[in-house]
């Protein structure tokens, strides 16, 4: 039975990692698979703490990815991806994974998922979970079940391991592609404070494509408010704009 983590580089799935090393003991070592899916869009500073963690679980790190960053998947499909149109997470994650699964299966072997979504995350844990149902698909939620929260998981790695935790914490909640296209007004203001070079990419695909990531205007536009920080910190949107991303963490 393989034992596969989706290994985003995330702080959440390293911490999968380690609980599922824990809980199989030694004998279970071969058999454990840490699965990136990358999308090559996320911040750089990613593919550090993956190999820093891999080395510190002496785990290797499986890429399966299709090789394109959302950018060349934008412009291949003409669109831009969103909530109603995922089809980033659709190619470069779910996919992905499903053929890796596919791959298992012809090697004839069985496996179980383990995802990194929190206890304080029962939509994401419930929609992963009638997912793998329908696939037939054994699936965990270790962080969930034990109710560790994320500041906890934080602390242990740069405590316990002594590792820096992925640069993208610094101003986003998820180290996932950068902008991740089903991020909120406020997600795209820090996307504009920190990540201005890929905040211009986004603009230019909304112009490229004729699509823009919110019905009501364009980033173009947005970008005079998130000019004026006084006026754009004071005017009605809140941090619960921001609506997660389903790929996993
Ligand atoms: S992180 Fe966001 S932009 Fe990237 S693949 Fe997932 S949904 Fe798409």
């Amino acid at each position: 039975m393989k034992h596969v983590v989706l290994f985003s580089g995330g702080v959440a799935s390293a911490y999968v990692a380690h609980m599922v090393k824990n809980e199989l003991g030694k004998e279970g070592l071969r058999d454990i698979v840490l699965l990136n899916t990358p999308t090559w869009s996320e911040d750089r500073d990613i593919y550090r703490f993956m190999c820093q963690v891999g080395r510190k679980l002496k785990l290797p790190i499986t890429i399966w990815g299709d090789g394109r960053t959302i950018w060349q998947l934008i412009q291949d499909r003409g669109a831009i991806p969103g909530n109603f149109i995922p089809f980033c997470t659709q190619r470069l994650k779910q996919e992905m994974k499903e053929q890796y699964y596919k791959y298992l299966e012809r090697m004839g072997e069985e496996y179980i998922e383990y995802v990194g979504f929190g206890a304080d995350e029962p939509s994401r844990v419930q929609k992963a979970y009638a997912r793998a149902q329908k696939h037939g698909r054994k699936i965990r939620f270790p962080i969930a079940e034990s109710c560790i929260s994320s500041e906890e998981i934080k602390k242990f790695i740069t405590e316990e391991w002594k590792l820096q935790l992925p640069n993208a914490y610094k101003a986003l909640k998820h180290n996932n592609c950068i902008p991740c296209f089903k991020g909120g007004k406020e997600y795209f203001y820090q996307v504009y404070k920190f990540y201005p070079e890929q905040f211009e990419l986004a603009k230019q695909a909304e112009n490229e494509t004729g699509y823009t990531v919110f019905k009501d205007t364009k980033l173009e536009e947005l970008e005079k408010n998130f000019m004026n920080k006084e006026e754009w910190e004071n005017n009605q949107y809140q941090i619960a704009d921001f609506i997660p991303c389903d790929c996993w963490l």
